[in-house]
């Protein structure tokens, strides 16, 4: 045998351990010689039992020496889906960069799941004909109660093939049985009935989403956009990162439709990032009107099969504009010229779970590969990114002028100190609680925001303002019930609560638990007539549950929306004249040194869409804190004077962009086992630096998360700051290989990440 010279490939098994970070070796057997390559998708024998599994191939090559044991052979290629050479690459990187599994970080770069068997998926398929039928038939059944759930089933189906205005409509019958919880007798018998047929052959489908109805209009560009896109067209072949700065309502979105086009027009492809909840069918109506069939969307609501096709279109470059939530970064273009993030600011681009990379990273690393520029998009950049344009590394493109002008507008900020001192502890001031009246008379609409990441358990005095905060941190404390303490979840420190307040004496020292839902029900004494909405993860756990809210307050069947920060994005309601956010400054008050940043974001926010339609809108801010830079400035839209104290903050508390902090957190069932992990890490962690070389290092804890206890399990936290991004990631690796081999530990859970973009 002359196995010395055999073709030869280095697969990871894609399975997602920390054990299976390792290649094996597969001999490829000649029929598949030519096509294995890497970034190949394959079928092994593996283990004891041969079962088949599959493996990427990262390398391929010839056997030198003869191998100690008999090497097994490539089972099969599965052609269709292959990681190409640089997101391959990519993985490598992330692999490294965030400390997490390769197959995991891989595994972004496929398909979600498309492992899955293809050929047993059961695709239900209706034409526009068939909608028609099934239209009338729906209405035949309407109020026949038997039929309920058959009736459910076509309402949502109905609803899907008018949004997405296709000729053809797919669905999955396991992800229809799941949702509406019944048996497939159900679609049987509707099947019979003609109101959709069923594919049985091998998945092949054809989605048309999105086309288009409105014809897209061009635009005269004002002088900054014009400007803007001039500058980003001088370095389409360099992966320059920019910055757009524009304010609400700039015109930030032709910015990128023009500079998109640019891309096409050399033949190649761009990826538009932006926030999932951002992702309605009129913004992506706003690219498909101007681009017709060659944009793609990539979000959470696609099912399986949609996200496959997408990701194969992408591939084979039937599509030549990706849109997307986070995961459409890693759309396999093979000729990228362009990614746009916008909203760049959101917290949502970074993942919370393996890996815990953050799509701006992601972004760059990839336009590096590519030679192409990327594109951050905001009215309130991250402080972290303002910072990198100051310093050169981002080049800044301002855009101060609005495109249209709006209605008039007018913005109250009111001090909720004094309506306590004139004997209102209503959570609405009387101003709030006028215009509301006022609006609701002339039957306009209301939206309440209410800043939820605030109501976490800080405590504050109603009558001053004061809020407790941790000397060592200055982050707000927590109250913790079970043992009357409040405790600082940065570093642990507690100190028992006393009920009057230390600095004006009062009484009216409490905590801020209030949610949406005790709102609503006030509400609904104060305004009996009013109907409300409530919006809130209670309300939209469903998949279309928070655009069918949205839709609803659109067409007017409500008058009061209440919501978190979801109904501040991008949403324009012509109906609406006043806009009220009931604790503007919560935010302010929660462990983390991002909370000045979010209340200036959803400020601005708040403020930049008041106004918009045809009639004056009103936004009226209630706060303790009225003379806090973040609400000053965020009033006065002025972002350049929020930036200018909140870096001073920063630095003078050495938080990013001045450190990098790690955040490693501990979930044991064994409240002591977690704590005591922790504590071990500390000693690894001052063993591994040397304090005279990092002049920033610091660690902080160990101490409880916010949230304690989670499901009978303790969770508690260590955070190390550190100048080097670098140092830090050789630290984690290090902690998770001694935990790995750590048998002691093994029922505690560790997981860290650098520089999260929250503390929970
Ligand atoms: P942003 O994303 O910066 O908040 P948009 O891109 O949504 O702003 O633009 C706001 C509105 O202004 C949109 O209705 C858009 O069609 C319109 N618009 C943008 N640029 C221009 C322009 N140059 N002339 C007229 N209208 C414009
Ligand atoms: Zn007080
Ligand atoms: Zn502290």
């Amino acid at each position: 045998m002359n196995e010395h010279n055999e073709a030869v490939a280095k697969i990871i098994i894609g399975i997602s351990t920390n054990a299976l970070n390792r290649t094996f070796t597969y001999m490829i057997p000649a029929d598949l010689i030519s096509s294995v390559d890497i970034g190949s998708v394959v079928l092994v024998p593996f283990g004891k039992g041969n079962h088949l599994k599959e493996g990427y191939v990262i390398e391929t090559g010839h056997l030198k020496e003869k191998p100690e044991f008999q090497l097994k052979y490539i089972h099969s290629l599965k052609d269709n889906v292959s990681v190409m050479g640089e997101l391959l690459r990519l993985g490598f990187w992330m692999h490294s960069r965030y400390q997490c599994p390769l197959t995991s970080a891989l595994k972004l770069m496929l398909p979600r799941d498309i492992d899955v068997k293809m050929k047993t998926f059961k695709t239900l398929v209706l034409d526009d004909l068939q909608l028609k039928n099934l239209q009338d038939y729906k209405g035949s059944i309407k109020d026949n109660k038997k039929l309920s759930k058959r009736y459910e089933i076509l309402d949502f189906i109905e609803n899907v093939c008018v949004n997405t205005k296709g000729n053809h409509y797919y669905f999955l019958e396991k992800e229809l049985l799941t949702r509406f919880n019944t048996s497939s007798s159900v679609t049987k018998s509707m099947e019979e009935l003609g109101l959709f047929r069923r594919l049985d052959e091998t998945y092949e489908r054809k989605i048309d989403i999105l086309h288009a109805e409105i014809p897209d209009k061009k635009v005269v560009l004002s002088p900054e956009q014009d400007q803007a896109i001039e500058k980003v067209s001088q370095g389409m072949d360099q992966s320059d990162i920019y910055l757009l700065h524009g304010v609400t309502g700039s015109g930030k979105t032709e910015v990128y439709l023009q500079l998109i086009e640019k891309v096409l027009a050399k033949g190649q492809s761009a990826i538009v990032l932006i926030p999932e909840i951002g992702l309605t069918p009129q913004t992506i109506m706003r690219f498909t009107s101007r681009f017709g069939s060659v944009v793609g969307v990539m979000h959470s609501r696609l099912n399986l099969g949609e996200r496959y096709e997408q990701w194969q279109k992408a591939k084979n470059g039937d599509i030549s504009i990706m849109i997307g939530a986070r995961s459409a970064v890693f759309a396999p273009f093979e000729k990228l010229g362009m990614i746009i993030i916008d909203e760049e600011h959101e917290h949502t681009y970074k993942s919370e779970r393996d890996p815990k990379y953050h799509a701006r990273e992601v972004a760059i690393k990839r336009a590096l590969s590519h030679k192409c520029p990327v594109v951050l998009g905001s009215a309130t950049p991250l402080v972290d990114s303002y910072q990198k344009a100051q310093l050169g590394q981002y080049q800044l493109l301002e855009m101060s002028g609005r495109a249209v002008t709006g209605a008039e507008k007018a913005i109250e900020v009111v001090d909720m100190r004094h309506e306590l001192e004139s004997g209102n502890t209503d959570f609405l001031s009387r101003s709030l609680y006028q215009k509301m009246e006022e609006a609701l008379s002339r039957k306009e609409q209301v939206i309440l925001f209410l800043n939820r990441r605030g109501y976490a358990g800080s405590v504050s005095c109603r009558s001053c303002g004061f809020v407790h905060t941790c000397e060592h941190c200055d982050v707000s404390m927590t109250y913790h019930r079970h043992n009357g303490r409040l405790i600082c979840h940065l570093c642990g420190a507690s100190k028992p609560l006393i009920k009057t307040c230390p600095s004006c004496g009062s009484k009216y020292v409490k905590g801020f638990g209030a949610g949406t839902q005790k709102i609503e029900s006030h509400l609904k004494e104060l305004f009996p007539q009013a109907r409300i909405l409530r919006m809130d993860q209670d309300t939209t756990s469903n998949k279309h549950g928070h655009e069918k809210l949205l839709g609803m307050f659109r067409d007017r069947q409500a008058d009061i929306l209440i919501g978190t920060q979801m109904v501040a994005k991008g949403h324009d309601f012509h109906h609406v004249s006043v806009v009220g956010v009931l604790a503007a400054d919560m935010s302010l008050n929660v462990q983390d040194f991002r909370g000045a940043e979010r209340t200036f974001q959803l400020i601005t926010q708040v403020v930049g869409r008041t106004g918009r339609g045809s009639i004056k809108g009103h936004a009226i801010i209630q706060t303790y804190q009225p003379d806090h830079y973040s609400i000053v400035h965020a009033i006065h839209e002025d972002y350049k004077g929020f930036f200018e104290e909140e870096i001073l903050f920063r630095r003078a508390m050495v938080y990013p962009p001045f450190c990098h902090l790690l955040n490693i957190v501990t979930t044991s069932e064994n409240e002591y086992q977690g704590r005591e992990l922790l504590d071990q890490c500390v000693r690894v962690i001052e063993g591994a630096y040397d304090q005279e070389e990092d002049r920033l290092f610091a660690v902080l804890g160990p101490g409880k998360t916010n949230i304690g206890k989670i499901k009978g399990k303790y969770r508690n936290r260590l955070i190390v700051k550190g100048s080097s991004y670098k140092k830090l990631t050789l630290v984690m690796k290090e902690l998770y290989n001694r935990k790995d081999r750590n048998d002691n530990y093994k029922h505690v859970q560790l997981s860290m990440e650098i520089n999260p973009m929250g503390f929970n």
